[in-house]
């Protein structure tokens, strides 16, 4: 590198210790020395404050950096502080006499950098403050955050469209990880970057494998992947709270070096968990999307989502924290129909602002967790790049994890069926109510008991009818249209649907009904014995009348015994009935439910029912 003569290049040597260079820092850096407006998005551990800071040190005046992460700040002053920059910041968690020194420490122009949070701009004060400074730039991270169409709008953020009007000569440089072309444009049009240098870094991380399997059971499931990576650097996330100190505590009871972080913590305890792991102290942190927004460990071998994050930005930015050394790291989502429920009750009463955006988004994710197509080419895609490579060999679907079925062609053209003889007027989940047969009033008043295709598919979950569905959206035998994503058929389905060309499709679950007691026994755990056995645990059919049993909750997003009890479903095993009025009988089994889940009970029953 031809540092001698280069001061951007010499500043970075010396400050820094860097010796090159990550993608497009240099081309980012060369915008802010020519004062010209930029947008710069780089994925997580891309590489980003240093596009501003380095060049801060070259300009006259000081750069203002908006962040709206108070709790990192201060370690980022810190770190500049110890690089011989002279660096402050200014936010909510000052004391006031020392809000005050900085300010006249602005005023005479003894920074090179300040780090600001957003609501700084609301008062006329600040802004009055910075006119007799003199500003050499803005430097706006997260800058998603102005966006509506991003994950994570902040109203503060919408305050920064004064920057312009109040300091038009001044460059503005917005930064983000994650933004999709729509969000791109929305951070430019309401910061008004002027004819800016727009940068996107390779959203590619050939280092991050992608690994995506409906769940079985949140804790047996991330234990199973966490074994064998003893002293390794991993994250898991969660959706809730509870969810995160429930797992932790059973990690930390099997074991494993782990932490518990999220939003409902105090400030000492989350600064503690980030210290502690930072310093190699734990290995794992259980968390919400509340943690990792500037963990600075590079070596984070695997990122776990106990379950599915609510948009494909937060899974890209949730992974994207893994493997930043450049060495292997693993990613691997466990996902159920009960986390889009959970999701969909989540947003629309808590988050209720732009709810049908979120929940296009939601969609998005889980048409990513039930399709099967390449990972890696799905995330890159999405972030508005073109994917040039045939296979990326690290992904669950290129490697072929997920086995093509050997009736794949048969319940493909059932499903193509089942969306033609509907009319094709309908999303995933009532095209799967008709084909498995269930008896609800939509169903029933739209006549569609009365289809062949009416539980022409009753013997498998909804939720694989619908993973399937995404499958062959993915294959081009289906198109998702509109904003309810109505299923209809391309001209591939139609020649699917006439038998003139075949459709395959991949297994939905890897293993998934033995792997829990495999598991199990490997533990040598035993199976948990009840006593009132004919029929009872260790029954062929009692178990699978369980699995039903959970896939139904899981797509309903409703506790297990909600749907039957264990004692019913043991009574089930044995009676083995035949008919409606047969399930009735038994004890626990009223008309609603027999109307809601008999068809498949009973189909299940009929089929294995002989064989027990
Ligand atoms: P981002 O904000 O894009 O997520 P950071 O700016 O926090 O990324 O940088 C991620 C890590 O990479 C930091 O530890 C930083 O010090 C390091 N880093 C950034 N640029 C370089 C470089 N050119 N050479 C070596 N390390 C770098
Ligand atoms: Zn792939």
């Amino acid at each position: 590198m031809e540092l001698e003569n280069d001061p951007l290049l010499r500043v970075i040597r010396e400050s820094w210790g860097y010796t090159e260079l990550r993608p497009l820092q240099r081309e980012a850096m060369e915008a802010a020395l020519r004062r010209r407006d930029s947008l710069v998005v780089l994925p997580t551990g891309g590489g980003k404050s240093l596009c501003y800071q380095a060049p801060a040190l070259l300009a006259d005046g000081v750069t203002v950096v908006v962040s709206p992460l108070i709790s990192l700040m201060k370690d980022q002053v810190d770190r500049l502080i110890g690089r011989g920059v002279p660096t402050a910041f200014l936010n909510s968690s000052l004391e006031w006499e020392d809000r005050r020194r900085v300010s006249g420490d602005l005023a005479r122009g003894r920074y090179k950098l300040i780090f600001v949070a957003p609501e700084r701009f609301t008062g006329e004060r600040f802004l009055a403050s910075l006119d007799s400074v003199g500003v050499a730039a803005f430097a706006i991270d997260e800058a998603h955050c102005i966006s509506h169409w991003g994950h994570d709008f902040r109203v503060d953020y919408r305050r920064l469209d004064q920057l312009k009007k109040r300091f038009p000569d001044t460059p503005v440089h917005a930064f983000t990880a994650t933004a999709t072309p729509r969000v791109r444009q929305d951070v430019i049009t309401h910061l008004e970057l002027k004819d800016p240098v727009v940068l996107v870094g390779d959203f590619f991380r050939p280092n991050l494998s992608y690994r995506v399997e409906r769940r079985t059971d949140a804790f047996d499931d991330v234990q199973g992947e966490i074994r064998g990576r003893s002293g390794q650097a991993g994250l898991v996330y969660c959706i809730r709270r509870a969810d995160v100190d429930d797992l932790a505590a059973q990690l930390k009871r099997s074991g494993i070096r782990v932490a518990a972080y999220h939003a409902g913590m105090s400030d000492e305890e989350r600064t503690r968990v980030q210290d502690q792991f930072t310093a190699a102290e734990v290995d794992v942190v259980v968390a919400t999307v509340a943690f990792g927004m500037g963990i600075d460990r590079a070596d984070i071998r695997f990122v776990i989502h106990a379950a599915m994050p609510k948009s494909l930005e937060h899974y890209q930015q949730e992974t994207g924290r893994a493997g930043r050394d450049g060495k292997p790291a693993d990613c691997v989502l466990f996902y159920s129909g009960a986390d889009y429920g959970l999701w969909r009750t989540l947003l629309t009463q808590h988050e209720p602002a732009d709810v049908d955006h979120k929940m296009r988004m939601l969609s998005e994710i889980y048409a990513f967790c039930t399709g099967a197509r390449c990972r890696h080419r799905s995330l890159v895609e999405y972030f508005g790049q073109a994917w040039r490579r045939v296979s990326c060999g690290a992904c669950d679907v290129c490697k072929g994890q997920r086995a093509a079925l050997t009736d794949g062609a048969r319940l493909a053209r059932a499903i193509v069926d089942g969306i033609m003889r509907t009319g094709q007027r309908f999303g995933p989940a009532y095209v799967a109510d008709v084909l498995s047969g269930q008896v609800t009033d939509r169903v029933t008043e739209r006549g569609h008991r009365d289809l062949a295709a009416f539980g022409a598919l009753a013997e498998h979950p909804k939720g694989a009818l619908i993973a399937w569905m995404s499958q062959l959206v993915d294959q081009g035998v289906l198109v998702r249209d509109g904003e309810y994503g109505v299923l209809k058929l391309t001209m591939s389905g139609w020649k699917v649907a006439r038998g003139e060309a075949q459709a395959t499709l991949r297994e939905v679950d890897r293993g998934r009904s033995t792997k829990k007691s495999r598991r199990r026994k490997e533990l040598g755990v035993p199976a948990k014995v009840e006593e009132d056995v004919p029929g009872g645990p260790g029954s062929v059919l009692f178990e699978e009348l369980r699995a039903l049993r959970r896939s139904i909750a899981d797509e309903e997003g409703v506790p297990a015994f909600m749907v039957f009890s264990d004692k019913t479903l043991r009574l089930m095993a044995r009676a083995k009935p035949s008919t409606r009025s047969e399930l009735l009988d038994i004890h626990g089994v009223g008309p609603t439910k027999v109307e809601r889940y008999g068809a498949r009970f009973l189909k299940l029953i009929q089929m294995r029912g002989e064989g027990d």
